[in-house]
């Protein structure tokens, strides 16, 4: 390796639906982080890992700052706090619609506390008046980011703007991971992911957020995988809904869910779906941790 290749880990913050796993899946060109329209669909955290001949960007994709309503949320602050704790570079993303709302008015003071190098990014300015933006930049501009840049993340086909500056202040190191990787993340977990984000586009408010999936079993032959999953719920009466009128539903999850995963790994995928219970799985510490939270 050149011995001016930079190298660094950086965490992207900011309030669910701002664009943060829109701009991480254009930069990585893969489906590594999961879209969905709902907030809140990215509970742990994401690695993508971008790589070229100078640089090697290992980005971290936090989840929302949520107030601590419910004990997972304390761990989503948990995570945030290690995961910029550990970086290079902090990413700010925020909706230029909306910004400055209270969590971003909260999130910037508290951001202003770490040393680490931190971009604001004012997204989604295809929203917005040039007027708007012209305000909402001299709004960010009394926080002390090193580099604001307005964008739309939807819009734009090079996000060399955005790449640029995280790259100057990236430190010189070797590369932490084999150039050839997009995420360390196990395929397990983009399972898990995929038939989670399913979830979130077939149903309203009460089920995306009252269930959680473990896959069990990943077998990966040469020419399939064999995955079995669990989808826990919070109570009895969600069960029907999920099953759906004859099966409906979770059989229409499951095979979008197949042909998810089947474009990631070029395989044949089968796909086992168990529904479970488990009551106030959310408010559980014991629980969280038997889900990976
Ligand atoms: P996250 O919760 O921060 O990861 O947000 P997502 O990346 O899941 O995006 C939330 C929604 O905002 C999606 O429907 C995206 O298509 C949309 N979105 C992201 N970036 C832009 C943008 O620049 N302009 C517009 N109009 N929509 C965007
Ligand atoms: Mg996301």
């Amino acid at each position: 390796m050149e011995k001016n290749f930079k190298s660094g880990f950086v965490s992207i913050v900011g309030k669910p639906n701002v664009g943060k796993s829109t701009f991480l899946n254009k930069v990585l060109g893969e489906k590594i982080s999961i879209i969905s329209p709902k907030p809140q669909t990215t509970r742990q955290q994401v690695k993508g890992i971008l790589t070229d001949d100078e640089k090697q960007i290992v980005f971290l994709d936090t989840p929302g700052f949520v107030v601590a309503r419910y004990e997972l949320h304390e761990k989503m602050l948990e995570y945030i706090k290690n995961s910029l704790t550990d970086s290079d570079v902090i990413v700010f993303i925020t909706d230029a619609k909306k910004f400055p709302t209270d969590y971003d008015n909260q999130m910037c003071d508290w951001l202003q506390k770490f040393s680490t190098p931190k971009i604001a990014i004012l997204n989604k300015i295809d929203l917005v008046t040039h007027e708007v933006v012209t305000d909402k930049l001299h709004k960010l501009s009394q926080y002390n980011f090193d580099t604001i840049i307005p964008i739309s993340v939807l819009e734009s086909e090079n996000l060399d703007e955005i790449i640029a500056p995280i790259t100057k202040y990236l430190p010189y190191s070797p590369p932490y991971y084999h150039p050839d990787e997009i995420s360390d993340l196990p395929m397990r977990f983009f399972a898990q992911e995929i038939i989670r984000e399913q979830i979130f586009l077939n149903f309203r408010e009460e089920i995306p957020y009252a269930s959680t999936v473990v896959v069990e079993i990943y077998k990966d032959l040469p020419n399939k995988a064999m995955i079995a999953a669990n989808i826990w719920l919070e109570s009895k009466s969600q069960k029907p809904i999920l099953i759906g009128k004859n099966g409906m539903m979770i059989k229409k999850i499951r095979i979008a869910a197949e042909k998810e995963i089947h474009k990631i790994i070029k395989k044949r995928v089968k796909l086992d779906l168990w529904i479970k219970i488990k009551p106030n799985w959310r408010k559980k510490k014991n629980a969280l941790k038997e889900f990976g939270y």
